[in-house]
């Protein structure tokens, strides 16, 4: 495991007990400020590291890096150098935080260029995406919408347990966490009509989701097997991958959701990166039936993190509508990559492959405001007493995420958004 993941180290820069940023995450990003159009940082307690100007003052020169990369409006270009220079990167960042080395703390005039409070910054999204994949891996999330859309006894589809099944997603719509966006338009059809109608969407849902950035390419005809996939997968974000389900229950047959789904999605700015995750590794769901030999993997793939929507009326509190964890999941990301890439097709950095809704067992960790309050026949009491059934207009949703074992937290900030009313 990664020296940067020793529990025991500590930072010269004040780390609160419940941050999900320590010295063992440095999760990274990309960030703008009145000085500074777009820089990679990685978080730390309540501040964030400018590498751009760590590497400009020489503390990356052990590290063969082209450091143009860490100044462009991505972070594909950084990602791409491939993991052993990642890795290098973040183990030599958390040496230079690390209370035992007075290299950058002693250092107080580079402080203010170097050092800088996450509320003085804009967080912008990390990566160019190329190409989005949806998955549709929970299988508490896909049993409930089974069992409301079709029939409890076959709630599962036949295909469910052999394919991680996924659709192809729109990539442009895909916002930084802090964006808001106005109510989709659209067609359905009301249950009492023959005809669609064409209007605001009235049954606008959240989707509690992660997903997972690509860093290493492939080309065009080769497939990463379960047992590679780890070398191609970054790190991780939390998703919220907002559903119409008015517009998707009439256009969904027989293609998939199209425009229920590509209005908006919020992604969280801070990619976690695998090696930061490690430590949190657990078991998944046993797959039964057995699944084909390209899809089977060894070991413990699935992680233990826990993740909660916040629903926060406009000028109100913060309502926790759901507890979930990712352990959820019944397939691993490693299933999914190897599924995806079977037939040959490419995969680029920065592509994002996001989970599928994760619900787990109790009704408490549904994952959509469709199964928590199943489809709108048991709404959900906020606390100043106002009814959902699903999301309201100025209604703003927050997933939040983290990882816990004794006091260390790895944690992933905030995947934020505001629903606007339809123009
Ligand atoms: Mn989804």
């Amino acid at each position: 495991m990664s020296k940067a993941n020793n529990r025991l180290l500590k930072s010269w820069i004040e780390v609160k007990p419940d941050s999900d940023f320590p010295i063992q995450n440095l999760p990274f990003g990309l960030y703008t400020d009145n000085k500074v159009e777009h820089h990679a940082c990685v978080a730390i307690g309540d501040h964030i590291i400018d590498l751009y100007e760590l590497a400009y003052d020489g503390f990356f020169d052990a590290i063969e890096m082209p450091h143009d990369t860490l100044k462009q409006n991505s972070l594909n270009e950084f990602i791409a150098l491939g993991k052993t220079i990642t890795n290098k990167v973040r183990e030599r960042i958390s040496e230079l935080l690390q209370d035992t080395n007075n290299e950058l703390k002693d250092h107080k005039e580079l402080h203010p260029l170097v050092l800088k409070k996450q509320s003085d910054v804009k967080m912008l999204l990390p990566v160019h995406i190329g190409d989005y994949t949806d998955f549709y891996s929970s299988i508490d999330h896909a049993t409930n919408i089974g069992t409301m859309i079709r029939d409890p006894k076959n709630a599962l589809m036949p295909n469910w347990k052999h394919i991680p099944v996924g659709y192809h997603g729109r990539a442009s719509s895909i916002c930084a966490s802090g964006h808001s966006f106005h109510r989709p338009k659209g067609q359905s059809k009301p249950a009492d009509s023959d005809q669609p109608v064409f209007g605001p969407s009235k049954l606008l849902d959240i989707e509690l989701e992660t997903g997972f950035i690509i860093g290493k390419a492939t080309k065009l005809g080769e497939s990463v097997s379960t047992e590679k996939a780890d070398d191609h997968i970054f790190g991780m974000v939390l998703f919220n991958d907002w559903s119409a389900r008015d517009i998707q229950t009439w256009e969904y047959v027989p293609l998939g959701p199209f425009l229920a789904k590509n209005f908006a999605s919020t992604m969280s700015p801070w990619i976690v990166t695998l090696e930061a995750l490690e430590p949190f590794r657990t078991k998944g769901y046993e797959q039964e039936p057995k699944v084909l030999p390209y899809l089977e993997y060894k070991g413990e793939r699935n992680l233990d993190i826990n993740l909660e929507v916040y629903l926060v009326p406009e000028n109100g509190d913060e309502n926790k509508i759901c507890t979930s964890n990712y352990k959820y999941m019944y397939w691993t990301m490693e299933q999914q990559l190897a599924h995806h890439t079977v037939n040959g097709c490419n995969i680029n950095v920065g592509d994002l492959m996001a989970s599928g809704t994760i619900s787990g067992p109790k009704p408490s960790e549904y994952g959509s405001m469709m199964e928590l309050t199943w489809r709108g026949t048991k709404p959900i009491t906020l606390k100043d007493g106002t009814e959902r059934k699903f999301v309201n207009d100025n209604d703003t949703i927050i997933i939040k995420g983290f990882c816990q074992s004794g006091a260390l937290r790895i944690g992933f900030g905030e995947c934020k958004a505001k629903l606007l009313p339809a123009i």
